[in-house]
């Protein structure tokens, strides 16, 4: 058996990375960055208020009350065209322009307008307070984003603050296929003697749609050499990478095997793993290839530890894979030693908030029930074999949703 790491390696070695291209920042979100994001502006790019208010000089308010004459009103978004003088002040509104001579803002509530173009201040400020400095967000030659980062809400929003188009790496076209000839599509009513639902492209169509590439689906494929190599040749003519489930283990009519013995450089593999030991990876006519088992949970353990990382290390990131924190094991589990495992597990907090895991149900690889209630992984790596309740559990989070409700 191939460890792990050894067969994550090889598969981060064999795929290449993708090109790059600028996009507009409305479609950034998602897309990994191909190189630093630096800033050439600075933002905020003036100094400017922070509350609706009153620009003074400090030195005028340091005894309060005091009734400044009011020379100007400058609203977000237009320019003070008067300094303020020793004994004025300007009206001015959140996020507008600082006047000349002014250095501190007096916000509203702390004033009282008088009906002779006058206004009295009557709690003082100090220099500086209430005002944005131009740059004080962010400088000339800040990096906002590193390179090989794949971006979030707030990654965009900051690069759309100084107006960066940034250089991103392409996204990836995978073809996404199941095999069997028990398979038919989930939507069939009537499913006939021996007959199964087909749930591992849509676990792997959700999990890419997830991830922000594109899905090539090709459907269900029959046990059919001729049929299947058919199709492994289209994929391969139209996407950046290859992903079929199932026919990869020892069965007389695992095809998916042959075929892809025939056809390209494809290895099949016996990974130290658990779920999803046999797994065959390589490539048709240049293009990478996952050939995944068939159980559900082996689709999914292994889409999580070869194919995300794979696809993501095509798009230019540099971090792989999934964070890894340690709980508490709430239960005895036995595992065998000899693999990495990874059971299915829920995550809560304890009285005290000590986050627990709990297997979510049973941990064969076609309890597709236990997979739909986890939160993530428990990882027992090689040599462990046993955790006792209370034991440390590292874990590996897939989801993190909502767990709270208003009043929790
Ligand atoms: P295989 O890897 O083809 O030997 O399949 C292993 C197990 O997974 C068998 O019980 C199959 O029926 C099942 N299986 C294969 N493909 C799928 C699929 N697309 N959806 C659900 N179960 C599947
Ligand atoms: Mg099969």
């Amino acid at each position: 058996m191939k460890p792990l790491v050894e067969a994550q390696r090889e598969v981060l070695a064999a795929v290449g990375r993708l090109g790059t291209e600028t996009v507009d920042i409305s479609d950034a979100f998602g897309r990994v960055t191909a190189e630093p994001c630096v800033s050439r502006v600075k933002v905020p790019p003036f100094a400017n208020s922070a509350m609706d208010g009153f620009a003074v000089r400090a030195a005028d308010v340091a005894r309060t009350p005091v009734a400044l004459g009011v020379i100007e009103d400058v609203p977000a978004g237009s320019v003070p065209t008067l300094a303020v003088p020793p004994g004025s002040a300007t009206r001015i509104m959140t996020g507008a322009p600082m006047p000349e001579g002014a250095d501190a803002v007096v916000k509203v509530e702390d004033t009282r307008v008088d009906s002779d173009g006058a206004v009295t201040i009557l709690e003082g400020v100090t220099a500086g307070v209430n005002v944005r400095k131009a740059g004080g967000d962010v400088g000339i030659g800040d990096t906002l984003v590193d390179a090989g980062v794949r971006m979030t809400s707030r990654h965009v929003a900051t690069l759309a603050s100084v107006g960066i188009m940034p250089l991103v790496s392409k996204i990836p076209v995978v073809a996404v296929l199941s095999t069997g000839d028990e398979v038919v599509e989930p939507s069939t009513s009537d499913l006939g003697p021996g007959k199964i639902r087909d749930t591992n492209r849509l676990i792997l169509k959700s999990v890419l749609r997830e991830l922000g590439v594109e899905v090539l689906d090709l459907g269900i494929i029959g046990d059919d050499p001729a049929e299947l190599s058919e199709v492994y040749q289209r994929a391969a003519a139209s996407a950046d990478v290859i992903v079929s489930t199932g026919g990869v283990s020892m069965g007389d009519y695992d095809f998916v095997k042959q075929v892809l013995g025939d056809m390209g450089s494809v290895d099949f593999w016996s990974v130290a793993m658990q779920p999803a030991k046999p797994f065959a990876f390589g490539s048709i006519q240049g293009v990478p290839l996952f050939g995944l088992p068939g159980n559900p949970v082996s689709t999914f353990v292994a889409y999580e530890q070869f194919v995300r990382p794979a696809l993501l290390h095509m798009m230019g990131a540099t971090r792989l894979f999934r964070p890894r924190i340690q709980a508490v094991i709430g239960e005895d589990v036995e595992t065998t030693p000899e693999k990495d495992v990874f059971l299915r597990v829920m995550l809560a907090p304890d009285r005290s908030g000590t986050f627990v895991a709990l297997q979510s149900g049973g941990q064969a690889s076609n309890v597709l029930s236990a997979l739909a209630q986890a939160d993530g992984f428990a990882f027992v790596p090689v040599g462990v074999g046993s955790l006792s309740a209370g034991d440390s559990v590292t874990l590996e989070m897939f989801t993190w949703n909502e767990d709270r409700m208003l009043d929790d």
